[in-house]
């Protein structure tokens, strides 16, 4: 479905990334993927992606905290490839603490990462979706666009700004067959809710377990977390032709969560 296209997906070397970047591949797109991570496992998954789907995959190390290192990154990829037909902003990380205690630095990486980075990629890519008359730009958002929850302030704050990038874009080129969506997953069992545990248990005074059923999963009414490969056969969805007319839209897939 996706031969001749080529997606850059942010973040891409774990979790929700990786899975979309595997998932398009196999779909035909040539891929560039971007994450941080140890350098031989990250070739590992460059070269797998290759001789599993029989595209071209390229690895670029552009740190999402640096708004040039971001726009190079596009740049390079459109001169590879001729072109960034799919975009997936995806990196993100968390971090959970209480407002009054919400380290400095942390706020700012989160915002940097998490949204602003969102809005680098996005800037950069546009003006060859525009070219070619076809375009996706996809941000993994969060049911943390659509609700809050305490100690994640930073994070909530960084994905409901996603959620209004998305519509604003999402209007901007709705007349030259350019899509921007945000998908809106509940918690998925990648290494970034693992990574959560400990601190919310400090927060919280909670063991492991009670973390995951009285605040990760309590949320969540279908009591199971999200799969990376669930949202990763949604972003190939809204790379369909199918999708075409879903835009500027939050689309949950949270076990129910929103609902509630
Ligand atoms: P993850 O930790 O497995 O993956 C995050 C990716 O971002 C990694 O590839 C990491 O290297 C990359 N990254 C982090 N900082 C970077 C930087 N400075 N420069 C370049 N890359 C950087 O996490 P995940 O759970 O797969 O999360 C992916 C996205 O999904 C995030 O935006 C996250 O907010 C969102 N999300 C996750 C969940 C969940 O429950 N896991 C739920 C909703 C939304």
């Amino acid at each position: 479905m996706l031969k001749s296209k080529t997606a850059l997906v942010t973040g891409s070397t774990s979790g929700i990334g990786l899975a979309i970047a595997k998932a398009l591949a196999a779909q035909g797109a040539n891929v560039v993927i971007n994450g941080l991570g140890d350098k031989d496992e990250i070739e590992g998954i460059r070269a797998e992606i290759e001789t599993e789907h029989g595209v071209v995959a390229t690895y670029d190390g552009a740190d999402m905290l640096k708004p040039a290192d971001i726009a190079r990154m596009v740049r390079d990829a459109a001169e590879r490839f001729g072109a960034v037909d799919i975009l997936v902003n995806n990196a993100g990380i968390q971090h959970v603490a209480a407002v009054d205690e919400f380290p400095d630095d942390k706020w700012d990486q989160i915002i940097a990462i998490n949204l602003s980075a969102a809005f680098h990629a996005t800037k950069a890519a546009l003006p060859g979706m525009k070219k070619k008359g076809w375009g996706r730009v996809i941000n993994t958002a969060s049911a943390h666009a659509l609700v809050a929850s305490p100690y994640k302030s930073a994070y909530v704050a960084a994905k409901h700004g996603i959620a209004g990038f998305t519509k604003s874009c999402a209007l901007e080129v709705a007349q030259q067959k350019i899509t921007v969506n945000a998908i809106c997953p509940g918690y998925v069992w990648t290494p970034l809710v693992e990574r959560q545990i400990p601190d919310t248990m400090k927060a919280r005074g909670m063991t492991e377990d009670e973390v995951k059923r009285d605040v990760l999963l309590a949320a969540q009414p279908t009591k199971e977390f999200v799969t990376p490969e669930q949202v990763a056969a949604f972003a190939v969805f809204l790379c369909s032709d199918a999708a075409a007319q879903i835009t500027g839209a939050l689309l949950s897939m949270d076990g129910g969560w929103t609902a509630a």
